[in-house]
């Protein structure tokens, strides 16, 4: 052991504190991580705990997708490949993104990443100055406001309702723009609002940013190919980048996650075109100094799941249907919660307004979303997000994710039901 240094200050506790940045000290931890982390421990103590918390789909990733990752193995592909990654898996996603989103787009301008959270981080860090203000709709997902604030953004949150059905307010996120507005973070499918953004409502919103052209317009579009028309019909996905009005200064994010089934693999993309290629070229640069690529040995599977990948999308699409439908009639029969039919994504995420103020059979106090999931998860077994890291005007709502099985869904919201019925 090394010997304690003299004197008597190695003893005080601030001078053994390791020193943490400003930045990231302030930071909160997300949430959604935070609830699964907590739901899997109680798993683990042998607790029957239903979990809808983290947004994770719970099927397999498609065999012939793991096949073309285990044939690249023994290849030995294991070496660096270049930052961006390799030709053939960008190009399979530019192709993707020509055929199936409309956007304009070369393999030049595309980046993978270490999953779209990273996706989200580079694009933001690449481009923000310190104050510089990115709006974003709200209710978001968590964590887009820790990480517009860690590269010294300013977040303007302009927010939406579950009695609104959670549309874009078009008129408010007008109002919201400054001199300062760089940028606006838009998601549609949504996570937590489970809803799709309807065709009329993005052309009032594309028909705004097209009059602003200092705003750059980030979309994530991870949710994309979970669109329910079975819960209302004539709902699509549309793209910004295939706006001509955007096209140069949109920002398309998107990865294999959600649609494939592969949150572990963490692969995500950045694909942005315009400017003739600058922002990619710089959003590079910085990837070459933090990450580098992609592990080499999973590009072949990502081209894989691109290019074969529609029927398993479409079949694990078909299964999530079926489970909105089965949340939204559940739902529809808690008297004190108020909820909107979930259109996209997995998530539903009513509004507990009516429990406020009310007591659990504990004895705890609902006077938060927060303390509903928490005493929900202790005293009904049921672990889901509360609402707050998702936006001020989300502080009474709470996120269900119905990545599970129709059984665990019909278990979770009927003790969900029991729960909010015997608040007195
Ligand atoms: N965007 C949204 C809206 C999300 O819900 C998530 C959560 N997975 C991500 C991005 C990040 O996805 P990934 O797992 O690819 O990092
Ligand atoms: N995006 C998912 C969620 O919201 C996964 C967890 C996370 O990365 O936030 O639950």
């Amino acid at each position: 052991m090394r010997a304690r240094p003299p004197g008597w200050w190695w003893r005080c506790d601030i001078f053994r504190r390791m020193q943490i940045g400003n930045a990231v000290a302030r930071m909160k931890e997300s949430a959604t991580l935070a609830v699964s982390a907590k739901a899997a421990a109680l798993k683990a103590a042998g607790k029957p705990v239903i979990g809808f918390g983290v947004g994770e789909p719970d099927f397999d990733t498609p065999s012939p997708v793991r096949e073309a990752a285990k044939r690249a193995l023994d290849a030995n592909l294991t070496r660096y490949a270049p930052t961006p990654g390799d030709k053939a898996v960008r190009e399979a996603v530019a192709r993707k993104l020509q055929q199936e989103n409309g956007i304009a787009c070369k393999g030049e301008h595309v980046t993978l990443t270490v999953g779209a959270k990273h996706a989200i981080a580079l694009t933001l860090q690449t481009m923000l100055n310190a104050g510089d203000e990115v709006i974003l709709p709200t209710p978001a997902w968590v964590s887009y406001r820790p990480l517009i604030e860690l590269y010294g953004g300013t977040c303007v949150e302009v927010g939406s309702t579950v009695e609104r059905g959670f549309l874009l307010d078009v008129a408010a996120i007008e109002r919201a723009i400054t001199p300062r507005t760089r940028a606006i973070l838009l998601n549609s499918p949504s996570n937590p609002c489970g809803v799709v953004q309807p065709v009329e409502t993005l052309r009032a919103l594309f028909d705004l940013l097209a009059s602003n052209p200092p705003i750059t317009v980030i979309s994530d579009e991870i949710y994309e190919k979970l669109v329910y028309p079975e819960v209302r019909a004539g709902l699509g996905h549309v793209s910004p980048g295939a706006d001509p009005r955007l096209a140069e200064r949109t920002i398309t994010i998107n990865g294999m996650s959600k649609a494939f089934a592969m949150t572990g693999w963490r692969v995500g993309y950045v694909a942005a075109p315009g400017d003739g290629g600058r922002f990619i070229r710089e959003a590079i640069k910085l990837q070459g100094q933090l990450t580098n690529s992609i592990p080499t040995f999973i590009m072949p599977a990502v081209v894989e799941a691109l290019a074969n990948g529609a029927a398993s999308v479409e079949s694990m699409r078909k299964s999530f249907a079926a489970r909105a439908q089965c949340t939204r009639e559940l739902l529809s029969g808690i008297a004190r919660l108020r909820t909107c039919a979930p259109t996209g994504a997995f998530y539903a995420f009513p509004c507990i307004k009516a429990c406020v103020g009310l007591k659990s059979p504990a004895g705890r106090m609902i006077d938060s979303a927060q303390a509903f999931a928490e005493a929900l998860l202790e005293e009904s077994l049921v672990a889901l997000v509360p609402g707050e890291d998702f936006g001020d005007c989300a502080r009474t709502n709470i996120r269900i994710s119905f990545a599970c099985a129709e059984s665990a869904i019909r278990e979770g919201i009927g003790r969900l039901r029991l729960f909010t019925e015997s608040l007195r």
